[in-house]
């Protein structure tokens, strides 16, 4: 068994007492969360040398198959410090080293470390719009935002292009595809880092996704 079937299964086993992930069934799990992380990998290989951050993380998807398949320095993001303390500790147990997590708010990890990432994931994390305000401050210059969305209404698309100037992100592809089961469409949205945002970010805590930017 590789190293990411192992990751995927200790992180079944672990969802068992904590909440990680709603998929429960091993066969549904390969497809919908190894195939589909997996799905992003010729797109962060068109992301500049450098560090890469999985913002919402939850179980570790996309983020750790794709660490695995590209050893880039990887950081795990979300706020419910239970999830990453778990994660943490399968991926120190499976000697997965290019891993580390952090426990708490994107926006708080922008004032962190500012400009310091070449690529992003986000992966059942919010809209576009919110996506692209969180991620855009922990970018550098060419670095690249992957958001992988199940369906993009017009609305949600076109909000997302009218804040390309304001939030320096360009997107440079668009595709949707279906997985293996045949059912579960994935639409890939990715943007890239052109210029520094024309609005100081983060912005207050919580505003990106409660308020996004007009
Ligand atoms: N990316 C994973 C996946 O696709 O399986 C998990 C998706 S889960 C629906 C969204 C996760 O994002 C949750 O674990 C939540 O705690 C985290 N999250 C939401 N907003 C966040 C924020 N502003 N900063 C850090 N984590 C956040």
């Amino acid at each position: 068994m590789d190293i990411i079937e192992r990751y995927l299964e200790e992180v079944l086993v672990a969802n068992e007492t904590t909440n990680l992930t709603r998929i429960v069934s091993r066969e549904s799990a390969e497809i919908l969360h190894i195939e589909d992380s997996l799905s992003g990998l010729n797109y962060i290989n068109e992301a500049p040398g450098g560090p890469y951050v999985d913002l919402g993380t939850g179980g570790g998807f996309p983020g750790v198959p794709l660490a695995v398949k590209t050893g880039r320095d990887t950081l795990l993001v979300d706020s419910v410090k239970k999830k990453t303390a778990i994660i943490q500790g399968i991926v120190d147990k499976l000697g997965i080293s290019n891993v580390s997590t952090y426990a708490g708010r994107i926006e708080d990890l922008g004032r962190e470390m500012p400009s310091h990432f070449a690529v992003a994931t986000a992966r059942a994390l919010s809209q576009l719009p919110s996506l692209m305000e969180l991620a855009s401050p922990l970018l550098f210059e060419g670095g690249l935002l992957i958001c992988y969305k199940s369906h993009l209404s017009d609305e949600e698309r076109n909000h997302a292009l009218s804040l390309e100037d304001k939030l320096g992100l360009k997107c440079i592809h668009e595709d949707t595809f279906t997985l293996s089961d045949g059912e579960t469409t994935r639409c890939m949205f990715v943007m890239q880092k052109f210029k520094d945002a024309e609005v100081k970010l983060p912005r207050k805590t919580g505003l990106a996704q409660k308020r996004p930017l007009k």
